[in-house]
């Protein structure tokens, strides 16, 4: 797959700050430890709808982790998945009477346009699961041989199946306790009722193929990938074990990052798959999760054919903490715009307060687990200054936008 087109990002002048971010495995905050190259993987989209805004405010989110990153002077090495092949993609290509490689490569395409928009930085390498299936076959084949995973019995449709227990520490990504489990892997996706499983929380790897289902031949027999093992598989073939950050959606701390790091950990013996296991909050509407169950999504692209300036849209999904479940609403957006503008206004001075300080606070609160909350404040207080009693330092408001722009990603 092709990723999409990157932009400059500004050295800025000070000391950078190493980052700290929440570990969903240990439940608490703690550094980031990356070699010269960080490598960071993010759970792509399903290519079936638009991007929303619960999508947008993960992937800024983890624009934040690569920005901070570069900061301090790390090459990232950033991989994203796109779940071209999937039921939803099947299920609402058949709705609509569309291809479903059609549909997978017009919504891909979106995605690309509205995070070129939202000024993310791109992944380096951006992967497919249809291109990928030959490495998470070969993934599959090696969980098969070394009894991790099981054929079920059935001669019309001989399913493969990851076997939960195979690595002895199923459970530690997520800590959730059997009941939660349980509820999780029915809602999304799982099939606790699939007959010849050996346990009903063991996740499909390779789906026979079904009549009119699209599939692939290979050594497990005709079929199509299961979810978990694409992430597994593309992950470690471009990141190795180990790596510093595995990222997504709340939604996918169970069962797929579990499932995935139990898959890629069964395949190589190690442990940890990633060092630390990162997720971003939901973003409601009208005081519900915006979800396409609930058919209450806000597209970027609506927002940008509405002429909604994306730097604004930035500034309101981080004007919550990224760990948050948070509503989306029209005064969030209006108070967004009222404050860019106000940064812009106050970064086009041709001198103001010194800005180091400022840099050096927001700085500190995005290391803290990425606190975007105090970050804007700190921004507020210098442009509320810069604006009301002025000052003499020409560097400052040039300091304030390059902050702004490098470790934000908001140009003004
Ligand atoms: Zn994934």
């Amino acid at each position: 797959m092709q990723t999409w087109s990157s932009i400059p990002v500004p050295r800025v002048a000070g000391e950078p700050r190493p980052l700290r971010l929440f570990d969903t495995a240990t439940g608490e905050v703690r550094p980031t430890a990356p070699g010269d190259t960080a490598r960071l993987y993010v759970c792509g989209i399903t290519p079936y709808d638009a991007t929303h805004l619960g999508h947008a405010a993960t992937y800024l989110a983890f624009d934040l982790v690569h920005r901070v990153w570069l900061d301090n002077g790390h090459d990232v090495h950033y991989v994203q998945n796109v779940t071209d092949i999937d039921d939803p993609l099947l299920e609402r290509a058949e709705r609509d009477q569309d291809d479903w490689v059609v549909l997978g490569m017009r919504e891909t395409a979106l995605f690309r346009e509205d995070m070129v928009a939202l000024r993310v930085l791109p992944p380096r390498e951006y992967i497919g699961a249809v291109e990928a299936i030959p490495e998470v076959v070969e993934a599959i084949a090696k969980l098969l041989a070394g009894g991790a995973a099981y054929k079920v019995d059935d001669p019309e449709y001989p399913d493969v199946y990851f076997d939960r227990s195979a690595t002895g520490r199923f459970g530690y990504e997520s800590n959730y306790d059997q009941e939660t489990m349980n509820r999780y892997f029915a809602e999304r996706g799982g099939d606790p009722d699939r007959p010849g499983k050996r346990h009903p929380l063991d996740a499909l790897l390779w789906r026979a193929a079904r009549p009119g289902e699209p599939s692939w031949p290979s050594e497990l027999g005709e079929g199509r990938p299961g979810w978990h093992i694409e992430c597994s598989a593309i992950a470690l073939n471009r990141l190795g074990t180990a790596f510093d950050v595995q990222g997504g959606g709340s939604d996918l701390i169970f069962p797929h990052h579990e499932f995935s790091a139990a898959h890629a950990e069964a395949i190589t013996g190690e442990h940890p798959f990633a060092r630390h296991y990162v997720h971003a909050g939901m973003i409601g509407l009208d005081g519900e999760k915006m979800s396409k169950s609930r058919g209450n999504l806000v597209f970027v692209s609506k927002l940008r054919a509405e002429k909604v300036d994306p730097n604004a849209i930035r500034l309101a999904l981080f004007a919550g903490h990224y760990r948050t479940d948070r509503p989306w609403s029209a005064e969030l957006l209006a108070s967004a715009r009222s404050r860019l503008a106000t940064w812009r206004h106050a970064a086009s001075l041709p001198a103001g307060p010194s800005a180091a300080d400022t840099v050096a606070r927001l700085r500190d609160h995005l290391g803290d687990d990425l606190d975007t909350p105090r970050a804007l404040a700190a921004l507020d207080a210098w442009a509320a200054e810069a604006l009301s009693s002025g000052g003499s330092d020409a560097t400052g408001p040039t300091l304030f936008r390059a902050a702004v722009d490098s470790l934000l990603g908001v140009e003004l």
